[in-house]
């Protein structure tokens, strides 16, 4: 084992399983901290998903440190915290108190912090965070449900964040080549800096600064960080070049989509598959308080929707509706009133027979997979970039679909399942 990798939310983690993957790494993807004396068999790779975005800044240190420590004990290298490539984050954290306490167990004195996915559109200049054509403050995740994004200045956010000095390695630096990247990161650790934000607006951009960290223990980004890792591996001749499957095989059992983003991604695929035909049922967090809508009857519907399209259940709705919900409920109870209800109704399907799964939302996909038992995951063929199939290993035998809010095309829920097969 080379690379260990610890995300801080499950479609994150699958993101950057298949980042790897892709360049040629065998893979895993661990669902939780690692059991003591866990076996990662034959993997080059392993990735561990936590659901630490959102918790308390404590408590996603304590599971993140747990995690680094056994995939040291597995003999990883190198370490890789991942995050959302829009820093989905509050001024309480985790992203800067995770990074910083990372730094201290692997003994690092610095580490980068990059978040840039050009080829998603995120990207990084002078510190401030573009998605798309905008900065991030501008863009839908304002109005993110959990981790509402007002700062497109990295510098600046992770360092509200850290007790640590947060510096910039500007994107001039990173066109001279992987050299003056070091030298930069020296000066910065000789200035007393401990975590430095990297611009990168071309996937060039992270394959420089992969070259630039190949010595480096702590490496913090989004997926986009990764790109470069496995070639350096690779020119040491330490791995090979593992193929991504093109297809799947599929356990035999029914299919359903669980979605509980509420981007404007999923807004639009969940329109999508209604006018495609999916028999669609909407999911309302005060029904869900009121208990006038409940897993058992939600479970009954998804059943009784019997041949065509697969079943579409969704709590989806646009910024303004999560706002006056969130009004009435807080933020924090809206938010887990519908993750607690699809993790429900997604272990009621499981035990009739369901074993094909779209789950739409990271913090949705983490509270789903939890339930279902899951324990790790393979890397199967990439549905939409960033977005993998995958297969369950250990617990009931599923194909999960796990697409972060932001990702995939508009007509995902439908497509996807034309790559499996029986
Ligand atoms: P994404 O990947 O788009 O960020 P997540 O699942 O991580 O999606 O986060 C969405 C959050 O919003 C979840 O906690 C979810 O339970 C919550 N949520 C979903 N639907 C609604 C709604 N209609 N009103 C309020 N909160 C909602």
């Amino acid at each position: 084992m080379l690379l260990g990798a610890i995300a801080d939310d499950l479609t994150g983690a699958t993101d950057l399983a298949l980042m790897l993957a892709r360049n040629g790494m065998k893979t895993v993807q661990y669902i939780g901290v690692p059991p003591e004396g866990a076996d990662f068999g034959d993997a080059e790779a392993v990735v561990v998903a936590l659901k630490s975005r959102t918790i308390a800044a404590g408590e996603a240190v304590e599971l993140s440190l747990a995690s680094a420590r056994a995939l040291l004990a597995g003999g990883v290298e190198q370490i890789v915290f991942k995050y959302c490539s829009t820093f989905d984050s509050t001024d309480e954290g985790n992203i800067g108190p995770v990074a910083e306490a990372l730094l201290e167990l692997l003994e690092a004195p610095i580490a980068v912090a990059c978040s840039a996915f050009p080829a998603a559109g995120r990207s990084i200049y002078m510190g401030h965070l573009f998605v798309g054509q905008v900065l991030l403050s501008e863009s839908p995740m304002k109005d993110h449900p959990l981790t509402p994004m007002h700062d497109a200045n990295l510098v600046r956010v992770l360092q509200r964040q850290s007790q640590g000095k947060v510096g910039l390695v500007p994107l001039a630096v990173i066109e001279q080549g992987a050299d003056a990247v070091r030298a930069a990161l020296e000066a910065a650790r000789q200035s007393g800096h401990r975590l430095m934000i990297a611009d990168a607006v071309r996937d060039e951009d992270l394959r420089v600064l992969g070259a630039a960290l190949e010595d480096a223990r702590l490496i913090t980004g989004g997926s986009g960080i990764a790109m470069g890792l496995p070639d350096n591996f690779r020119k040491q001749g330490r791995i090979g070049t593992t193929q991504l499957p093109v297809r799947m095989a599929a356990p035999a059992g029914r299919a359903v989509v669980l979605a509980g983003s509420c981007s404007v991604a999923t807004q639009g695929q969940v329109a999508a598959a209604i006018a495609a035909g999916c028999p669609a049922l909407r999911i309302v967090p005060l029904d869900i308080a009121s208990n006038t809508q409940t897993a058992a009857a939600i479970a009954e519907w998804v059943i009784a929707s019997a041949g065509g399209q697969p079943p579409l259940v969704y709590s989806t709705a646009d910024a303004e509706a999560v706002k006056a919900v969130q009004q009435q409920l807080g933020r924090d109870r809206a938010g887990t009133l519908v993750e607690h209800l699809l993790a429900e109704v997604s272990v009621i399907l499981r035990d009739r027979g369901f074993s094909r799964f779209i789950v739409a939302g990271g913090e949705t996909s983490g509270a789903v997979v939890e339930a279902l038992g899951a324990r790790a995951l393979q890397i199967g063929p990439e549905i939409a970039p960033g977005v993998p199939w995958t297969r369950s290993v250990g617990g009931a035998d599923l194909a999960l679909a796990l697409k972060s809010g932001n990702f995939g095309a508009p007509d995902f829920f439908v497509t996807a399942w034309d790559m499996l097969d029986d």
